[in-house]
């Protein structure tokens, strides 16, 4: 038997979400992807010797007041927020849509990767690895930096994510 884990991806526009589940899911990078809406992979994985389908939900919002409904606090198990290496707003966005899921939920802590994207753009790096690093730490979620363009780090995402998961549910009872 399998577990089912809803991952939801959020963070501003641009910041590669698409590309990273796309990498994830079917191993490409497809340079011109722009969904306007939001849409939902699937993909089953087998980490820790345990058989997942994840449902991972590619968020489509714009700013600080769309990123965010209420249906994304509803039935996920994850989150993975993602902001890249080569802006700066997208981190400062970061904590908002914490703060936001934080509230919609009513709870202290979900289980949460923070994903810093296009790290092969290192010459406009606009965020540091210890900035990330701060962040996650002070809000107890996982960091990790990607690129979905190179292939780096991309199943290590959702891998940490499932562990999050797992960490904070016992007995495999995620529903
Ligand atoms: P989304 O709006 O967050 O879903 O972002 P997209 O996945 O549509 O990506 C936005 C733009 O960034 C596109 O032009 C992508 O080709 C580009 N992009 C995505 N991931 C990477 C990456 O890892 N490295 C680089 N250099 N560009 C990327």
């Amino acid at each position: 038997m399998s577990a089912k884990r809803r991952i939801a991806v959020l963070g501003s526009r641009s910041v590669g979400k698409s590309s990273l589940i796309i990498q994830y899911c079917t191993n490409e990078f497809v340079e011109s992807y722009y969904p306007t809406i939001e849409s939902t992979f699937a993909k089953t994985v087998n980490f820790k010797n345990t058989d997942y389908d994840c449902e991972i939900i590619d968020t489509a919002g714009q700013d600080e007041f769309s990123i965010l409904n209420s249906k994304h606090a509803i039935g996920i198990h994850g989150y993975v927020l993602v902001y890249s290496v080569s802006s700066r707003n997208s981190f400062d966005m970061i904590q908002i849509v914490y703060d936001k899921i934080i509230d919609f939920c009513g709870v202290t802590n979900i289980p949460c990767v923070i994903v810093g994207s296009k790290v092969d753009l290192e010459q406009s790096r606009q965020v540091k690895p210890e900035e990330g690093q701060k962040l996650a730490r002070s809000n107890d979620a996982a960091w990790v930096e990607t690129s979905a363009k190179n292939n780096i780090n991309v199943a290590r995402v959702f891998e940490t994510c499932l562990s999050e998961i797992e960490k904070r549910t016992p007995n495999n009872q995620a529903e």
